[in-house]
């Protein structure tokens, strides 16, 4: 990178004359919108809008995902300098007009309509035909994002990477928002299309997943992430994709910074061969989900969902180049 850049790109969220290009403005100092886009609420010629969910009203146990839109983006400050590793030189940031469309706004105290609100503001984005891509917040956040997505392109492929498959039975759909349930629920409205549906790094017992596959954490270890993104692109096949990622399907040694940890999940590196080697799927939307600063160690695991939130725009562009 050029000295004069980091001298004269200051504040691009709000400078930046284009929507496109890298940013090398200094990674430690400024505006920190989300890979230095720019922070705005209009969508004309957008191709993505990301968008960040603080809600944590949904968990388990601990809480303090509602701190993680910010820290994913404070988090990603460093990666617009160069096109991602890996992608034989693909560059989303200069080929895709991608904005930071800021948080979803809500009363924190009125859990109840918080569903509605969040899947009214995916659906603004989704009708100007602009990409949504989420940053949570909590699992919970997923059911009305999917929602959004179904009423566009039908049943969706989900490909859900987590410690946990969330198909615990919920059995007050309506009032209830928890994070643990939310594909259960998906299933039962029909938003997702179980034979077309993955869980992947799941290291927690579920009797009954609904027909969904489950490749477990073992697998991805003993069979490598290249193996198990072919069979997953066998299972999703052409049909439209939404991506969850809870980043406690990495091992807590790689993602301390969330809330329901369970050991002997995947490491990053193998989160990156495997998110790679899914390229090609006919992405439509995603989210990367269930970062707990508060827990966090050193930030790793909002770099880690810094990095998750880029590749999930690779798997977008890479067949729209
Ligand atoms: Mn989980
Ligand atoms: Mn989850």
């Amino acid at each position: 990178m050029a000295l004069e850049d980091s001298k004269t790109q200051v504040d691009l969220a709000l400078t930046r004359e284009g929507l496109k290009g890298l940013a090398h403005e200094n990674a430690f100092g400024g505006i920190p919108s989300f890979l230095r886009r720019r922070y705005t609420k209009d969508l004309t010629g957008v191709d993505v809008a990301i968008t960040g969910v603080p809600f944590d009203q949904a968990v388990t146990n601990r809480s303090g995902t509602r701190l993680g839109p910010r820290a994913i983006r404070e988090a990603s400050s460093l990666q617009p300098f160069d096109p991602p590793y890996g992608w034989d030189g693909y560059s989303p940031l200069e080929e895709l007009a991608i904005v930071d469309y800021g948080d979803l706004a809500f009363d924190y105290a009125q859990t109840g309509s918080f569903p509605e609100l969040l899947q009214a503001h995916i659906e603004r984005i989704l009708a100007a035909d602009v990409a949504a891509i989420s940053l949570g917040g909590d699992h919970s956040i997923t059911l009305p994002i999917l929602r959004a997505h179904a009423a566009k392109h039908g049943p969706l492929a989900l490909i859900q990477v987590d410690a946990h498959t969330d198909t615990w039975p919920e059995f007050d759909p309506k009032t209830r928002i928890d994070h643990g349930t939310f594909c259960y629920t998906a299933v039962k409205e029909g938003l997702i299309d179980v034979a077309r549906s993955v869980h992947v790094g799941i290291r927690t017992v579920v009797e009954d997943n609904l027909g969904i596959e489950i490749i477990d954490a073992r697998q991805v270890h003993e069979r490598g992430p290249s193996a198990i993104a072919e069979r997953v692109r066998t299972v999703v096949g052409e049909a439209p994709v939404y991506l969850s990622f809870d980043i406690d399907g990495l091992d807590p040694a790689f993602a301390p910074g969330t809330g329901t940890p369970v050991w002997g999940g995947l490491s990053s590196g193998q989160a990156a061969i495997f998110l790679r080697d899914l390229a090609g799927i006919n992405l439509v939307g995603g989210d990367v989900v269930e970062v707990s600063p508060p827990f966090d160690t050193g930030g790793i695991t909002a770099v880690a969902a810094a990095h998750v939130a880029m590749e999930l725009l690779c798997l977008w562009g890479w067949p729209r180049r």
